[in-house]
C-alpha cells in the first residue's frame, strides 16, 4: 500500500482585520496587536491508496479548513502537502508554491451542492463545464459522457436536461458527485457532505461513496462532525480540535479502545435509542478560541481527568498501540 497523499506540518491562519474602533485606537499612539485564528496548527498525517480517512470534530476545530488547503482550495500558512510524493502545495526554500496540475486529481464535495450549482445551467453542462474546459472529452462527446457518469451517481439519463431546482436534497448531492468524478479524480475531499441529506438519504450516498471507490479506486478525506457518519465509512479516524490532531488510529480502533479524553467524549456524545445501554452526554462548554486557545492541553478547561499539569504543559503526540497515536498526559 502506497501513500497518495503526505500532510506535512501544515498549518493556516487567519488574521482578523481591525475594525474601526481599534483604527483610532492606533491613530492615537497605542499600539493594538491584530488578532490571528489558528484554524490548523501543525497537522501531519499520511493517506494511503484506496484508503477512506475520517477526520472528526466539533464545528469549529479546523477540519473543513485543512480539507480547502488539501483540495486546493486555500493557500497554506505553513508546511507542505505531497500527492503521489509531489509536492503540490506549500512552502519550498521559503516560497510559496502551487501545482495546480494536481488540483484536478483532488476534487471537494461540499455539503449544500445546490449553492455550488448555477441554477441557470442544464445538468448535462453543469458536469461537462470541466472536462470540456480541460480537453478531457471533446463537445461532441458530452452527452454519451454525461450519461455515462449520471449512471455512475445512480441518476437516470432524463436528468440531464433538467435544472438543479428539479432535483431533491440528495438527487442534487449526487449530481455534486458527478460534477466532481467528471475531471477524473483519484482522491475525494468529502466535506459535511451528507450532513444535510435526511438519515434515510445520507445511507444511500455513504453506500454510493463506498461503491464508487471499489469501482474507481477512489481514496477519500471523508470531513464530518458526526462520528457516528465517520464509524460506517471510515477506515482510519483522524480526530481534530481547535486545530490540532490528538488522536488517530484505525476505526476499528477508534471505536472498541478510544484513547483520548476527547474521542470518548464524541463518543458518548452519540445518541442511541438503546437508553438502558447508554445515557447521551453531550461534552461540556463550548470549544475555545482558535485565537487565545488554551495553555497546555487545549481540552484542558472541559476534560473530567485535567490535572495541574494538563493546565501548564502540553501533551506530547505519542503512539499508544501499533499505529494509535494520541496526545494526552494520561499516556506518559
Ligand atoms: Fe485531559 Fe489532561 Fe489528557 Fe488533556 S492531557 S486530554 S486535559 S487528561
Amino acid at each position: 500500500m502506497t501513500d497518495i497523499l503526505k500532510v506535512l506540518q501544515v498549518s493556516k491562519n487567519f488574521v482578523k482585520p481591525i475594525d474601526i474602533a481599534s483604527k483610532v485606537v492606533n491613530m492615537f499612539g497605542n499600539f493594538y496587536n491584530q488578532e490571528v485564528v489558528h484554524a490548523v496548527d501543525n497537522v501531519s498525517f499520511n493517506v494511503t491508496s484506496g484508503e477512506v480517512v475520517g477526520v472528526v470534530g466539533e464545528s469549529g476545530c479546523g477540519k473543513s479548513t485543512l480539507g480547502r488547503m488539501i483540495a486546493g482550495i486555500l493557500p497554506l500558512t505553513s508546511g507542505k502537502l505531497d500527492f503521489h510524493d509531489q509536492h503540490y502545495s506549500g512552502f519550498d526554500e521559503g516560497n510559496y508554491k502551487h501545482n495546480s496540475h494536481i488540483d484536478l486529481k483532488i476534487q471537494m464535495i461540499f455539503q449544500d451542492p445546490f449553492s455550488s450549482l448555477n441554477p441557470r445551467q442544464k445538468i448535462i453542462d453543469i458536469i461537462s463545464e470541466a472536462p470540456i474546459h480541460h480537453k478531457l472529452i471533446s463537445k461532441k462527446d458530452k452527452k454519451y459522457f454525461v450519461k455515462d457518469i449520471l449512471n455512475k451517481v445512480g441518476l437516470g439519463t432524463d436528468a440531464m436536461d433538467r435544472f438543479p431546482h428539479q432535483f431533491s436534497g440528495g438527487q442534487r448531492q449526487r449530481i455534486g458527485i458527478a460534477r466532481a468524478l467528471a475531471v477524473s479524480p483519484e482522491f475525494i475531499v468529502c466535506d459535511e457532505s451528507i450532513a444535510a441529506l435526511d438519515v434515510s438519504i445520507q445511507a444511500q450516498v455513504i453506500n454510493l461513496f463506498l461503491k464508487l471507490r471499489q469501482d474507481l479506486n477512489l481514496t477519500y478525506l471523508f470531513i464530518s462532525h458526526d462520528i457516528g457518519v465517520i464509524q460506517h465509512i471510515a477506515d482510519r479516524v483522524v480526530v481534530m480540535y481547535l486545530g490540532q490532531i490528538v488522536e488517530t488510529a484505525s476505526s476499528d480502533e477508534i471505536f472498541s479502545h478510544p484513547n483520548h479524553p476527547y474521542t470518548k467524549a464524541l463518543l458518548e456524545g452519540v445518541p442511541t435509542l438503546d437508553t438502558k445501554k447508554k445515557i447521551y452526554t453531550p461534552i461540556k462548554g463550548e470549544i475555545p478560541s482558535p485565537i487565545n486557545p488554551p495553555s497546555g492541553c487545549y481540552f484542558h478547561p472541559r476534560c473530567k481527568f485535567s490535572t495541574n499539569k494538563c493546565i501548564t504543559d502540553k501533551p506530547s503526540y505519542k503512539e499508544v498501540s501499533p499505529n494509535h497515536f494520541s496526545a494526552c498526559h494520561l499516556n506518559s
